[in-house]
């Protein structure tokens, strides 16, 4: 069935991110799909909202606008009425950065000359305060952000930020708007354009900020804000939170669980399944280079344990024993060597009855969805903060489709993998 008018597009910069801003979206009673890259056809899927999933944080900004306007082309000609544009809770994004350069060339495209922009997402603690954005109880720049590889977030203002990446002036709507509710924050609108601001950072520390800032951005073409912001705009179309709209069909099949996230909540989980006494296997990539591991091997291991319960592969690692071996393969090397071999893991496992499967890490989820040929996912109920079940229908009909959970390296509580086969059965 195609779906007459979508309410929210919406166009995720990373792939985890879209799955987490799906989450939101479906908490708040929109039924959700997410197609992972723009889409070639109409969908064929009944939705509320679609979250367009690029690869687009840290491409050339010309790229990712390029990618942007053609999510844009297509949420469009799906009657989406009104475009978000997901991007990170910790901003991830420098002077050189795309944030800027796409919500500008959406609001071209949509000749809005006024949009917002929040990475507020108070349930996972990343709240923003005089535009400064915390993580926890400290600043963006003291979080550890301001040592990422590939985006160093070493200003926390991110009036600043933004406006280093802008053509429009930005400005910010602060937290005594936003307290004092919707009219508040309508006159301030009118005041920042009133002084030729076009792109206004928000403030907003708690979930109920972000409710009450919601009814001022009604009729808003765009905003640009992490998926915290997801929660208070459903209300908007006359929409209430339900559970109807996380309902998946029934889960079956063989469980794993695959990871290659080396962010610290995960090494915790790693630990926490193997210590259930359930059947973990690691792959070293210092091994999967020489050719004494293999994908097969690996497969071959799983392949009788599968029957009995889920069953763990990873290559997750301590920070000295990933820069041991960065040193000797090369980081991109490294990287894509293990995600290859997971992808690899993953197809294997799927081959051989897995229907129900945990991915750690977002790269590694990215991998292992390409490799598993998921054009699109319906997004079902929350099991943790940011990380809902997902249903990918086949393309055989008939056949059952594969539940998947995507876990972003920091996400989940310390029992997440056990967690989500416990919430799907
Ligand atoms: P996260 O969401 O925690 O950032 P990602 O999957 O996005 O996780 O990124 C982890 C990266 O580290 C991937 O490219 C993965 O292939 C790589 N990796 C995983 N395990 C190892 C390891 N033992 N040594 C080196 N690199 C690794």
């Amino acid at each position: 069935m195609t779906t007459p008018k979508l309410l929210i597009g919406c166009i995720a910069d990373d792939f985890t991110g879209a799955t987490d801003l799906a989450n939101n979206l479906v908490r708040a009673g929109l039924r959700v799909v997410q197609t992972i890259g723009v889409a070639t056809e109409p969908l064929d899927l009944a939705a509320d909202a679609v979250v367009v999933a690029l690869k687009s944080r840290t491409i050339p900004a010309a790229d990712a606008v390029a990618q942007s306007l053609q999510a844009l082309a297509w949420l469009r000609a799906a009657g989406a009425q009104q475009i978000y544009f997901k991007v990170c809770s910790t901003f991830d994004s420098t002077a050189q950065g795309n944030i800027g350069p796409v919500t500008e060339a959406l609001m071209d495209a949509l000749g809005a000359d006024f949009a917002v922009a929040t990475p507020a997402f108070p349930d996972n603690q990343r709240t923003v305060f005089k535009g400064y954005l915390f993580v926890g109880d400290g600043l963006l720049n003291e979080s550890g952000m301001q040592h990422h590889p590939l985006t160093p977030m070493t200003d926390p203002n991110l009036v600043r930020v933004m406006q280093a990446q802008c053509r429009r002036r930005v400005g910010l709507i602060d937290h005594a708007a936003v307290a004092a509710g919707e009219a508040a924050v309508r006159a301030r609108i009118a005041a920042l354009r009133a002084d030729g601001v076009g792109i206004a950072i928000v403030d907003a520390v708690s979930n109920a900020d972000l409710l009450r800032l919601g009814p001022a951005l009604k009729d808003m073409p765009v905003v640009t804000a992490g998926s915290g912001l997801a929660i208070a705009l459903p209300a908007n179309f006359g929409i209430a939170p339900s559970t109807t709209a996380a309902v998946l069909p029934p889960a079956q099949g063989l469980r794993a669980v695959l990871s290659g996230s080396c962010s610290r909540a995960t090494l915790r989980q790693v630990a926490h399944f193997q210590a259930q006494g359930l059947p973990v296997r690691s792959i070293d990539p210092l091994r999967l280079a020489s050719g004494a591991d293999s994908v097969d091997q690996v497969l071959a291991w799983a392949e009788p344990l599968l029957a009995s319960g889920p069953v763990l592969v990873y290559s997750s690692a301590d920070a000295s024993a990933v820069e041991s071996v960065q040193q000797q393969l090369g980081t991109q090397a490294a990287g894509s060597l293990v995600e290859h071999a997971l992808a690899g893991v993953a197809r294997g496992l799927v081959e051989r009855g897995v229907r129900q499967l945990v991915v750690a890490g977002g790269e590694t989820s990215g991998a292992c969805v390409q490799a598993l040929q998921v054009s699109r996912l319906r997004i079902g109920p929350q099991i943790d903060p940011g990380v809902p079940w997902c249903h990918a229908p086949s393309d055989v009909p008939g056949q059952p489709g594969l539940h998947l959970a995507l876990k972003s390296g920091n996400f989940g509580s310390d029992d997440f993998f056990t967690k989500a086969f416990a919430q799907l059965a």
